[in-house]
Order: C-alpha cells, then sequence, then structure tokens
C-alpha cells in the first residue's frame, strides 16, 4: 500500500451544482481548499440536480417514440447547461466548452433517436445517455474554475476510471484505474491544476462507457481517492453531517463528528441517507478519511468516517429510526423448538423475497420484523403449515449505534431504560453487537427518539 498524501478529493452532488449560484459556491471551496492545501485538490462532480432522472425519463420515452417530447427535453437540458455556462464565464473563455458540450448533445440526440428506432436502448445505450449530465457538470465547472483565477483541467471520466462490463452497475478495475489516473490525472496536479471529473461514470479498459449505479459519484470519489493513495476523500452535500438522529423527529439533533465504517453502515441500513457506505468501501478499505462536508456552511466541520475513529468517550453514536414495520411471531406448534425449526422459517421468507430486518427467538417462538409487507399473505399461509402465525402491523424499529456498546454492556441497558413508559414488543443486539434494536408501536416512535436522544445527547439541563 503507498503513502496516503496524494491529492484530497472533493465531490460535490448534483445540488451542489444545480445552477450558476450554486456552481459558483463549489468555484470559492474549492478556490479556498486549493490555497490551504499543499497540492492543489482533485473534484468529482455529480450531473446538475435532476439531470440523471430526466436522462432516464427521455430514454424510456425514446423507447416508446422518439416524438417532440423527447426533443424538447433535449433542448431543456442544451438550455439549462448553456444558462450555466453563460452566466459564469465570458464569451471568450465558454468558447471551447461550447463546443465541446455541444458535441455531447448531439451524441446524445444521436443515442435517443437510434433508440427511437429501434424501440429499445440496450444498458450499453442507456449508459451512454447519461453520461452526458456528469461530462456536461464537469465541463462547465472546469472552465468556471479556470475563470476564476484557479488552473484546472477537465479530465473525461471515460479515460480515468476503468470498470467492468456491467452496464449501469459497474464495478471498477482497481489496478487499471490506478494506471489511468497516473496518466491522467497525476501529470496535472503535478502542474498545479485542480483536475475536474464526473463522477458516476466510466468506461471499460477497451473504452466502452459504463455508469457505476445511481448515486455514483460518491463511488467514483473514493475509486479516484484509492487511486490517488489521497490523504482525505470529502463529500460536500447539503446537511452539515451524520446527525445523532432524524432532524424531522428530534428537534435538535447534533452534528456526529466521527464515525467508524461500521456505525455509518449500521446508520445507512436505517434510514440515514447522507451516504451510502459501501460507496466509499474503497477509501476505508485503504484508511483514507472520508468526511462529509455542508457545501451551504463550507466552516462546518462535519462528519469523518474512518476505519477506526479515534478512541471515542461518547456511548453512542447516533439513533435512528424505521417506521412502518410488521412484526410476524411465529410459534412452533410442537411443544419444543424442533430441530431445523429456525430453517424452515427462514426459507419462507427467502422464498418470498422478503428481508427480514429484527430477529429474537425463544424456546418455541421466533419472531421478526419485515417493512416490506407486499408477499405478507402468502408468507403467513406457508407458516402456519408447520406454525402458529401472528402479525402486528403498525410497529417501528427504534436503533441506537454505536462501537463502544460492544466493550460497554451497560450502554445497551440504558438504551432500553431510557424507554421505559413505552411498551416494547422485541429487543435485540445485533451480532455486530454495534446496535441495539427495539420494536415498538409506530406511534410512540417519535416520543420515544426523543426521550432516547434526551438521555444520550441531550443537554445537561442548568449546566
Ligand atoms: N448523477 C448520478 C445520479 O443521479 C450520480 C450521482 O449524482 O451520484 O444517480
Ligand atoms: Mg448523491
Amino acid at each position: 500500500m503507498g503513502e496516503i498524501t496524494g491529492p484530497i478529493v472533493m465531490k460535490f452532488g448534483g445540488t451542489s451544482v444545480a445552477d450558476a449560484d450554486a456552481i459558483a459556491r463549489v468555484v470559492g471551496i474549492v478556490k479556498a481548499a486549493r490555497v490551504s492545501s499543499g497540492l492543489p485538490p482533485v473534484v468529482i462532480v455529480s450531473a446538475m440536480s435532476g439531470v440523471t432522472d430526466r436522462l432516464i425519463e427521455l430514454t424510456h420515452a425514446a423507447e416508446r417514440r422518439l416524438d417532440a417530447h423527447v426533443l424538447n427535453g433535449v433542448a431543456e437540458l442544451s438550455h439549462r447547461h448553456f444558462e450555466a455556462l453563460e452566466r459564469l464565464v465570458p464569451p471568450e473563455l465558454a468558447n471551447d466548452v461550447l463546443v465541446e458540450i455541444g458535441n455531447h448533445l448531439d451524441d446524445l440526440r444521436a443515442l435517443l433517436k437510434a433508440t427511437g428506432i429501434l424501440r429499445a436502448a440496450s444498458p450499453g445505450a442507456h449508459d451512454a445517455i447519461v453520461c452526458a449530465g456528469e461530462l456536461m457538470s464537469s465541463r462547465i465547472l472546469a472552465v468556471a474554475l479556470e475563470h476564476n483565477g484557479v488552473p484546472s483541467a477537465w479530465v473525461d471520466a471515460r479515460r480515468a476510471v476503468v470498470t467492468d462490463g456491467a452496464h449501469t452497475g459497474a464495478a471498477p478495475l482497481a489496478d487499471d484505474t490506478r494506471a489511468a489516473v497516473a496518466r491522467e490525472v497525476i501529470p496535472r496536479v503535478a502542474e498545479g491544476r485542480v483536475c475536474v471529473i464526473g463522477g458516476f461514470v466510466g468506461a471499460t479498459p477497451q473504452g466502452v462507457t459504463t455508469t457505476l449505479g445511481r448515486g455514483g459519484s460518491d463511488y467514483s470519489a473514493a475509486i479516484v481517492g484509492a487511486a490517488l493513495d489521497s490523504r482525505e476523500i470529502q463529500i460536500w452535500t447539503d446537511v452539515d453531517g451524520m446527525l445523532t438522529a432524524d432532524p424531522r423527529i428530534v428537534e435538535s439533533p447534533r452534528v456526529v463528528p466521527h464515525l467508524s465504517f461500521g456505525e455509518a453502515s449500521e446508520l445507512a441500513y436505517f434510514g440515514a441517507k447522507v451516504l451510502h457506505p459501501s460507496t466509499i468501501l474503497p477509501a476505508v478499505a485503504k484508511d483514507i478519511p472520508v468526511r462529509i462536508l455542508n457545501s451551504r456552511r463550507p466552516q462546518a466541520s462535519g462528519t469523518t468516517i474512518t476505519a477506526e475513529p479515534p478512541a471515542q468517550d461518547r456511548p453512542l453514536a447516533a439513533v435512528a429510526c424505521k417506521r412502518r414495520v410488521t412484526m410476524v411471531e411465529i410459534t412452533s406448534t410442537r411443544m419444543l423448538m424442533a430441530h431445523g425449526f429456525l430453517r424452515r422459517v427462514f426459507e419462507v421468507f427467502e422464498r418470498f423475497r422478503t428481508a427480514v430486518d429484527v430477529v429474537t427467538t425463544s424456546e418455541v417462538s421466533v419472531s421478526v420484523t419485515v417493512d416490506d409487507d407486499a408477499r405478507l399473505e402468502q408468507i403467513v399461509e406457508a407458516l402456519r403449515e408447520f406454525a402458529e402465525v401472528n402479525v402486528e402491523n403498525g410497529l417501528a424499529i427504534l436503533c441506537a449505534v454505536g462501537d463502544n456498546l460492544r466493550s460497554d454492556p451497560r450502554i445497551a441497558a440504558r438504551v432500553v431504560a431510557s424507554l421505559e413508559g413505552f411498551p416494547v414488543r422485541m429487543v435485540s443486539q445485533a451480532a455486530s453487537r454495534r446496535n441495539v434494536t427495539i420494536v415498538l408501536r409506530d406511534a410512540d416512535v417519535a416520543d420515544g427518539m426523543e426521550q432516547l436522544h434526551e438521555e444520550f445527547f441531550g443537554v445537561v439541563k442548568g449546566a
């Protein structure tokens, strides 16, 4: 493994480049980073917000019929990008980029036309269409930086991120990407340029365009950061970082300064939507810290995710919840938990492709929760062949997450105790022992979360 001293990677999502004003804010943030860090940062950027959705919608529309709706859609995209460009840079500087964006739009029209004729877009065609969003946004950001006195270089993501051929969800090829980044990115960084690369997009070793899956720009940032041995990867978004609770439920949650990768994974599973941890795995595997920062409040210190954060004395990292779940209680019709009972139970859930979240077992029964009850009737019918089944709707899972739950059993006890007064249906500590999950009535979850949050993160009154 190389030294972790490479340039920082800064990734900006779709809302951060939604229009000229947003892009101007990004320019300011990159410029400040350019000044304060030794090497110029490498920038990864999403498509302008809504553009990927629109490109996918236009592809489906073209599969039905290439009509005015599709052509107007391309015209709107064209207008939106040219307008941002015109507002950000003077015409003399915009000219080259105008031509390049025009070329991307020509390709897009040609691909949609072919889709209309074929009445189908292959996965490869799909990727060649949707890549336009990131290719255009990255062109605009690169020239806007240049205009603001930040030497920059646009790097074609299809030459920097090398993937397998699994269109619409390609996996990176680490060694090939490392070589590509060494060729396409590192020399420009050495010249003092800020490289700007569209996220989400890559290409096979043969040069066929691929995409990494929805939300893939975070993945691009981790892939490029790993290939560069970056010192740090920054994910710039529109929130202050990971919070100690859902702000729609708890009045004033705090930002969690440090999270372990394991904690971040648990929280993402329970609905914290800031970032999908699996997308940053290439960075975490190399021990590169990933920071979540707010492009609207760049001074906020954000959340740093690492494989092993510095020893922390906080009992919990955060609390989260999953609402509207259903509990299924399954009791063996024989008196004792017969050998193979659990296997038979889970085989039913598997057969009906329904994931279970929380599981508790006793001598003769097992309780599970599911959040997708589409096939519940069939599941219950199949279970009744060998068990008594009881279904309870309108429940929720409250989840307390923290690495220290593993080392200090008193924390789990405190979590449960803090919910005094609420009828608790299930309590479980996961095998990772990094979370405690509690199933209670959905009607109680808001108050329960408030009370749990107050216990662990509340301001000490009168202090
Ligand atoms: N533009 C892509 C998407 O919307 C990738 C990303 O923004 O991360 O899924
Ligand atoms: Mg995203």
